[in-house]
């Protein structure tokens, strides 16, 4: 027992904090949690969580047409956003209510209150004007959205913060970004039957995955009737009448639009708490440097999650801070492993990809075999859509190791979940080639590729 009033305070209640805190508080320390909007974080009030419900509710925008080709008549169809919205808003109240009974249950103290450190053991909570002390200090203040403020009127545009709560559907949205969010919101507002066009910056979408990933989410937008500008950035926003707005583009055109939406990148909500002056090392986007242990430069000062900015997944905040308690309140030692995390776009059709992208397998390694594939679903034959389904295995030709699995297509993520166990445990080719096929489903084809694919062929 130390003197002071907590082993650990966390600032932040997100996936990462929360993990990390009734863990601690499970192995009898004492805990305390600050936060200053609502328990949960980015994932569980304004990320992945609710976007997953705008996800499948945009989905029913494509499956009341696929529906006809299976004899449905599905005419007169109408959206109630603000219902999707009120129910959406109450499955969060519900896990925020959750996440605060698990804390509470745990033995942590909760404070509703920005906070921020005094010196290396004090933190003040902000909404009662009071100090309190901890031995360790964990930062789990996660990220926040960032706009281009370079861009005159940049304003005007909204940041997936806010599009949880908009209070209609406008007409028409331009997105601008190529990344996560961009994709994912292009293609929800898009379902949901607004006219979207999406403005990138550079030539490939999703630039980060393999090339493959790119060029299908790409078409496949493009199939939908997204309009996908590239190497276009924007130069100014102006207000119009009512809600409108125009954005001019850097190619010369402008686009009038009742929303615009930023999407170009989070960076890490570092700012106002007090950490400079201890000494604690930043990067350039004010992410906290932390070692294997999550330790910062300051000896009790620790940090987990996309405050980071290592791999800015929930998944990985979770396993991170878990890794924080198990290894400075169970005497466990644990450092995340980050190789090999599947990884999941939610666009429609969506993205599943676990390991190496082509392009950086053949970087390290001298002999590298493709296999894929690309082809109508058996759906949709009788539902008429041209959307398509791309597999890869991207293998180690030395070895016959499979270093990466890439999917576009319906399922992918789910599946890719399953694949990325194999892939992970270090699974050969010849391993996938010996497992029967299941029949007549789409991942079937990921154990039949027989073919090494040859460019050019
Ligand atoms: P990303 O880093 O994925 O994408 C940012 C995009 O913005 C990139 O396409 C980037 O271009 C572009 N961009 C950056 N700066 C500018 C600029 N000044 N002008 C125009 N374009 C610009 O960030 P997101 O905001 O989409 O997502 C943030 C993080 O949240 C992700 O990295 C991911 O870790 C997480 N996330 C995960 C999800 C999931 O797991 N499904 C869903 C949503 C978010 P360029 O490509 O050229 O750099």
């Amino acid at each position: 027992m130390t003197n002071y009033d907590y082993d650990l305070f966390t600032i932040g209640a997100g996936s990462g904090g929360v993990r990390a805190s009734r863990l601690a508080a499970s192995y009898g320390a004492r805990v305390g949690v600050a936060e200053e909007y609502r328990v949960g974080g980015t994932c569980v009030v304004r990320g992945c969580i609710p976007k997953k419900y705008l996800v499948y509710a945009s989905e029913y925008g494509h499956n009341f047409e696929h529906a006809k080709g299976y004899g449905w008549s599905a005419e007169n169809v109408s959206f109630d956003w603000t219902k999707l919205i009120e129910n959406k808003d109450d499955e969060i109240d519900r896990l925020n209510g959750i996440y605060i009974r698990n804390l509470k249950n745990a033995g942590a103290d909760i404070f509703q209150t920005r906070a921020s450190l005094k010196d290396q053991h004090t933190v003040h909570l902000h909404a009662e004007n009071r100090d309190v002390t901890a031995e360790k200090i964990l930062i789990a203040t996660g990220g926040y959205p960032w706009v281009d403020e370079n861009v005159p009127g940049h304003e005007l545009g909204i940041t997936s913060n806010e599009a949880f709560h908009l209070e209609k559907l406008p007409k028409h949205v331009v997105v601008v970004g190529g990344g996560y969010i961009a994709i994912e919101f292009a293609c929800i507002f898009k379902g949901l039957g607004c006219d979207v066009c999406l403005v990138y910056r550079g030539e490939d979408i999703l630039r980060h995955f393999d090339t493959d990933v790119s060029v299908q989410v790409h078409t496949e937008m493009k199939r939908q009737g997204i309009r996908v500008i590239t190497q276009t950035i924007f130069e100014k926003i102006e207000k119009l009448e009512g809600d409108e707005k125009r954005v001019h583009l850097s190619n010369g055109n402008h686009i009038d639009t009742g929303l615009v939406f930023w999407a170009v990148g989070r960076k890490a909500a570092t700012t106002g708490l007090g950490l400079q002056k201890l000494g604690v090392k930043m990067g350039k986007s004010g992410e906290i440097k932390v070692d294997e242990f999550s330790r910062s430069s300051v000896e009790n000062i620790f940090a987990v999650g996309d405050v980071t900015d290592r791999v800015n997944l929930t998944p990985v905040a979770i396993r991170e801070g878990a890794a924080f308690a198990e290894t400075f309140f169970n005497k466990n030692p644990v450092k995340m492993d980050y190789r090999f995390i599947p990884k999941a776009v939610f666009s429609q059709p969506p993205v599943g990809s676990v390991g190496y992208a082509e392009h950086e397998a053949r970087h390290e390694f001298k002999n590298v075999d493709i296999y894929k594939t690309n082809f109508r679903s058996m759906k949709h034959v009788l539902t008429g859509s041209e959307e398509r389904v791309m597999m890869k295995l991207v293998v180690d030709g030395d070895t016959d190791r499979v270093l990466g699995c890439h999917i576009v297509g319906e399922e992918a993520a789910e599946i890719i979940q399953c694949i990325a166990i194999a892939v992970k445990a270090g699974l050969k080719k010849k391993d996938f080639d010996d497992t029967v096929a299941l029949h007549p489903t789409i991942s079937e084809e990921l154990v039949t590729m027989k073919e090494k694919f040859v460019p050019g062929i």
